[in-house]
């Protein structure tokens, strides 16, 4: 394991001592501030305005007002404006990225993809904002004209996790505002300050007020209660976990919101005994220790033909040791720290509870000073080990072996999540066959990361509801309006 020095420079530090919220197109200062404590050490800390009940009930006017306006702006000016800020995002990777990983700890490198990642979705959905198309059909009654139109469905509620503080902003907020819906965003605790300074940009971009408003809280409930209670709050998107999302889906059918709930998942990764074994850990080891293991499509659990075990078990243990683990904000860091000490503690817990029950760490298998996780194999999983039940979130790769396809299918799909899989193979028959079967909203096929913004991203099961990314993610922020038209029997008819 390389561990780098020491994992803190004296002269980190965040941008601004005290940043405010994003309301009605105005930085706003409420009474209240909360602390953003950056993972990489305990003495960074910054100061943060504390929306509650007032913030909320203003940002839901000025989205209700943002609406009647925004919804009927050209989709061409609409798409300009995103286009616009597309390229300050872009511009300004590099800021964007430093902010990412200061709260919560994301490599810099790694954070400057997820910046241009998050940029991909605005462009992605400037372009299409000028093709939301509806569709005339026939009737069997020749005076009649029929059509189906598509329109915004309405202000917004966006919920953001920390794992993500960029994309997961643009990929909900760029098809709203596409799609002419006005985005109320609450981002999480532990990193509002990215989404904070993505509003500067819309803001910079010529965003009119109203239209991108971003509302940090240190308690999620008193914001959300507002935007879940009123009727006026037309769309409900979160991503997140799993158990609040199953919450906020009841909470939303009280005025039968649309919803979107992009969960948790528990992806599994097979490898088949004719794969390519040093290109499967190339896979796996860039799916698996991104972000430290804190991704929702990350491979959570390895099955691997028994012919094949030891030697991918031992690839991919040297791969895993050479891993760069220390300082975030260095460019040659590939581990940072996890995001909080509840993160840490449930890594901990995971690894303790298999090594407890029969399983052998490889490599790894212990926390480190602060938040950091040294990056783990396991090897000897078995069932009844929490690490194949509940996400782990963090850098333990668990390695089961499987004696034939039906039983390495079935131990893909035992989980109650169903989010993204992965396989491994050269077998093409194989690859079709196993792909239909997984019970999963995304399959890669040889490839660990197959996530793409004009791709559908999503879950089934216990991980959640709709889609988000092209043509698809658009349509979650449109209804369809039929309209029937009876024209007067024409004169030289009658
Ligand atoms: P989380 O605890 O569910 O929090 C997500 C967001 O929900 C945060 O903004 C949080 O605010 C807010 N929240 C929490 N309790 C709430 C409540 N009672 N009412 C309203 N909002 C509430 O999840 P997390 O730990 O931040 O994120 C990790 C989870 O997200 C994992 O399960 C991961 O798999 C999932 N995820 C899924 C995807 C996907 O696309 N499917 C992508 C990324 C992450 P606070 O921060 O203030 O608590």
């Amino acid at each position: 394991m390389n561990w780098r020095a020491r994992p803190v420079q004296p002269e980190h530090s965040f941008e601004h001592e005290r940043f405010s919220a994003f309301v009605g197109g105005a930085w706003i200062e409420p009474d209240r501030t909360f602390k953003v404590q950056s993972p990489i050490a305990s003495s960074i800390a910054t100061e943060v305005a504390d929306c509650g009940e007032a913030e909320a009930r203003a940002a839901l006017g000025a989205a209700v007002a943002a609406f009647a306006a925004w919804r009927d702006v050209s989709p061409f000016e609409r798409s300009r404006i995103l286009r616009a800020w597309n390229d300050l995002i872009l511009q300004n990777k590099d800021r964007i990225a430093r902010t990412i990983s200061m709260e919560m700890g994301k490599p810099v490198a790694e954070a400057r993809g997820e910046a241009v990642y998050a940029a991909a979705f605005v462009e992605w959905y400037a372009e299409e904002a000028k093709r939301i198309y509806g569709e005339t059909f026939s009737s069997p009654l020749t005076h009649k004209r029929l059509y189906a139109l598509r329109q915004p469905v309405g202000p917004t509620y966006a919920i953001t996790p920390w794992n993500f503080p960029a994309a997961m902003a643009t990929r909900k907020a760029a098809p709203a505002l596409a799609a002419g819906c006005p985005v109320i965003l609450k981002p999480a605790e532990q990193s509002p300050l990215t989404a904070l300074l993505l509003a500067r940009y819309w803001q910079e971009a010529g965003g009119p007020p109203g239209t991108l408003q971003v509302l940090p809280a240190s308690d999620p409930i008193p914001v959300t209660k507002v935007m879940i209670d009123d009727p006026r709050i037309r769309k409900l998107t979160f991503t997140g976990s799993t158990e609040v999302g199953r919450m906020l889906y009841q909470q939303a059918a009280k005025t039968i919101k649309k919803v979107s709930l992009e969960l948790g998942g528990h992806a599994p990764f097979l490898i088949f005994e004719d794969a390519d074994v040093d290109a499967a850990v190339k896979e796996v080891m860039a799916s698996k220790f991104r972000n430290a293991g804190q991704t929702c499509v990350c491979v959570n659990r390895i099955y691997v033909h028994r012919t094949i075990e030891d030697d991918f078990s031992r690839k991919l243990s040297a791969a895993v040791s050479k891993l760069q683990m220390g300082d975030p904000l260095s460019e040659s860091t590939q581990i940072g720290p996890l995001v909080d000490k509840q993160g840490a503690d449930k890594v901990r817990s995971h690894v303790e509870d298999a090594l407890g029950k029969g399983a052998k760490a490889l490599v790894g298998g212990k926390g480190r000073d602060g938040l950091f996780f040294e990056p783990t194999v396991l090897a000897h999983v078995r069932s009844g080990m929490r690490i194949l039940e509940e996400e782990t979130f963090g850098p333990v790769a668990p390695v089961i072996a499987f004696a034939s396809d039906e039983e390495g299918l079935e131990m893909a799909n035992d989980t109650p999540y169903g989010l993204a899989a992965y396989l491994w193979t050269r077998d093409l028959n194989r690859a079709h066959r196993i792909s239909e079967k997984l019970e999963y909203g995304i399959v890669g096929v040889n490839d660990g990361a197959p996530s793409a913004a004009q791709a559908p991203f999503g879950g089934v099961k216990d991980s959640g509801l709709g889609r988000e990314g092209g043509p698809w993610g658009l349509q979650e922020f449109l209804e369809i309006k039929y309209v029937s038209v009876s024209l007067t029997p024409e004169p030289y008819r009658s």
